[in-house]
This record gives C-alpha cells, structure tokens and sequence, in this order.
C-alpha cells in the first residue's frame, strides 16, 4: 500500500487502512502539522515564508520518523498565526490567539478520534503571542488525550535555539540569513537572491525589542521588515540548519511516544521469541555489552 506523506493525499478508505495497520504492528501514529505566519519577510522572501519553512521541517521529520518505526504524516498547512508584531505591512493577516487555540485544540481532538495517537504542531513564525499560542493549545491537548498526545518543538528553546547559528542566537534574525539559507534550501525560486544581496546587514534584536515592549517591526527601526543579514544566506547552511531542526521535532515526538513505543518494541521482541529457533537472532555475549547500556547508534541526549 502507497503511504503517502501528506495526510490530505490518503482517501478514507487508503487513511483507515494505514492506520489500522499501524495499530497492528505497535506503530505509533502521528500527526506533524505545520502551522505559521502570513506576515512580511523583507522584500526578497515571500510572505509564506514560516510556513514554508514548517512544511520542509515536516516533511524532512516524517521521513526521519518513519524511518524509526513511526506512521507519520503532514497535516495541511495552517497559514494564519498571531502576526501583530508586523501591523503596518500589507499581508500581515493576524488572528486573534483564542481563535488559534480553539481551531488548533478542536482539529487536533479528530485526529485523535480518527486513530492518530499524537499531535506536533510545526512552527516557524516566533512571535512571542504565536508562542504562547502553541504552548497553550498543546496543554489543552495533552489534557484532554494524555501527556503523549501532543508536542510543540520550540525553536527559540535554549535547548534547540543554541545550535541554530550567531544570526539566530543574537535575535537579529527576521528575513535574514538564518530564514534566507531555509528557504534556499527548501524553495529557492522564492528567494530573489538578487535584492536579498542589495540588502544591508542590520543588528536590530527582534528578541530585545520585543523584550522592550516595542509594538513593532516599524518602531523596531524594521522599515522593510528584515533584520540580520539577507545577502549571507545560503543553500548549504539551510540544509545544516534543517538537520538540527528535524533532529528537534524527531527527538520531541519520540519522547512524547516514548512510554507508546516501549510497548511497541516489547511486542515486537515477544513476536521474535514466537519464531521458529532457527530464524532467531543471535544476542551478544553478555561480555561484549556496553557497561553504559547505551546502544550503537544511540543519539547523543
Ligand atoms: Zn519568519
């Protein structure tokens, strides 16, 4: 059966088939949904810009999910965030943060109902309201379904955030070349590289404005509604800085399911003792074992 990564592809029919198959094997499922912004990224990325930079983290995290035993798809995007920090700009669409809650909380119960043991909500638009947002809808969600039912990776946690580049870290870092290099790595006929290079690198912390309680991208000083550096960006920092940021939502929905897919190897071994005795696995030598208990192939935590 085609397993399509986009969740929107399936029929019903294809969808029930996928999910019952992975209830039978012990799979988790899981749903990874980008959310984001409709706002203003300076006058060389497109206003999709968050969003597109969710669905390319998505897709790259299903993959990797997948290949870790976890039926994961991409819901359909949502483009609509809390974007007041860019009131000014044609195209910055905001919605108000309950509306957010309430559309992200009520989808999220039918995926659920639909078999789907987990939600993580995708984002790239880091707007302090939009953050706080998320964080609220993935609380309701986990009280309403249990603590693995939801996850929200947090791109401006210190414990991801540090490894994301110096543009990043210091918070000059809107449209610049952190956001740049993502989406040359993803969609790079929607970078006009051209004007990005005409751009002047500027040092204005959207962390430390905000910080500030400056209302704005205008006040900030963001006349074009950029900071950081534009004309830096590259393809091959994007496709490193992907890496960690699938290594971020990969690590976060894998320990929401932990307690899931421990059951799920636990089933899997009892099917292995099943088998008949000349098909079993050789275990090492209790010699041989790591001390540590670590596994090769581990992730370092
Ligand atoms: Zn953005």
């Amino acid at each position: 059966m085609s397993r399509p990564l986009e969740l929107d592809r399936y029929t019903t029919a294809t969808l029930s088939a996928a999910l019952d198959d992975a209830r039978r094997a012990g799979r988790p499922a899981a749903v990874l949904w980008p959310v984001g912004s409709t706002e203003p990224h300076g006058p060389h990325l497109p206003l999709c810009t968050d969003v597109k930079l969710a669905e390319e983290n998505a897709r790259r995290s299903a993959l990797w999910l997948r290949a870790e035993g976890v039926f994961a798809v991409i819901a359909p995007s949502l483009p609509y965030g809390v974007t007041d920090f860019a009131e000014g700009f044609a195209g910055a669409i905001s919605i108000p943060a309950a509306v957010l809650v309430g559309l992200l909380t009520a989808a999220a119960d039918r995926f659920i109902a639909d078999g789907f043991d987990h939600v993580c909500l995708v984002n790239h638009h880091l707007e302090p309201g939009q953050i706080d947002a998320l964080t609220t809808a993935r609380d309701a969600i986990r009280a309403r379904h249990g603590a693995h039912a939801a996850s929200f990776p947090k791109v401006v946690s210190r414990r991801w955030g540090a490894r994301l580049g110096d543009e990043f870290k210091s918070g000059a870092c809107h449209a610049g070349r952190y956001e740049g290099s993502l989406m040359l790595a993803s969609v790079p006929h929607m970078v006009d590289m051209q004007t990005a290079r005409a751009l002047p690198p500027l040092d204005i912390s959207l962390s430390k404005a905000i910080a500030d309680g400056t209302p704005g991208f205008i006040a900030a000083g963001m006349g074009q509604a950029y900071t950081g550096d534009p004309a830096a960006a590259s393809a091959m920092e994007g496709d490193l800085l992907y890496a960690v940021l699938a290594e971020m939502v990969v690590t976060e929905v894998r320990e929401a399911l932990a307690a899931l897919l421990e059951a799920s190897a636990e089933r899997s071994v009892e099917q292995s003792t099943e088998r008949p005795a000349e098909q079993t696995i050789e275990t090492p030598a209790p010699d041989d074992a790591d001390p540590s208990g670590k596994q090769p192939g581990d992730p370092a935590r």
